[in-house]
């Protein structure tokens, strides 16, 4: 980590949010707010990318929902939406970045491409979540509440 004299330097990072509420269970027939680390709407940012597969999963750094201590955990990228470039000062993003080590810098022009990516990503993650089950009835998962 670089630093400066008022502490680290800021890095370009992808920031996204949790949705607010996600199909669980048997068919998807369940709601759940958030995820079972973040509660729905966090803000999180993300610390690496597992390409591989698909980028189906994503390592976070966010609050964790019941203490608000800043983890670093691994995500489902359908769990996340309003992926987007920002510059981050937070000094705790910016130690448990470092933590998770390994990692190439960003400019705002490749965080942007990528937060582009994942949103892709996300929307086609949600939409093949059982593909073959009705949504619940007055559901609110990102896909219904934003139409996406
Ligand atoms: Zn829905």
């Amino acid at each position: 980590m670089k630093e400066t004299d008022n502490g680290p330097e800021p890095v370009w990072m992808v920031a996204a949010n949790v949705v607010a509420w996600r199909r669980r269970g048997a068919g998807g027939q369940q709601l759940f707010p958030g995820t079972r680390s973040f509660k729905g709407g966090a803000k999180v940012y993300v610390a690496r990318v597992h390409w591989g597969p698909g980028g189906d999963r994503l390592t976070v750094i966010g609050r964790e929902r019941h203490t608000g201590r800043w983890i670093v955990i691994d995500t489902a990228t359908r769990h996340l939406h309003g992926f987007r470039p920002k510059l981050v000062h937070t000094p705790r993003v910016l130690a448990r970045l470092n933590d998770v080590g390994n990692r190439r810098e960003l400019g705002p022009d490749e965080a942007l491409t990528i937060s582009e990516t994942l949103e892709r990503y996300a929307q086609q993650y949600r939409a093949e979540l059982s593909p073959h089950s009705p949504h619940p009835d007055r559901c609110l998962c990102h896909a219904c509440l934003t139409g996406e």
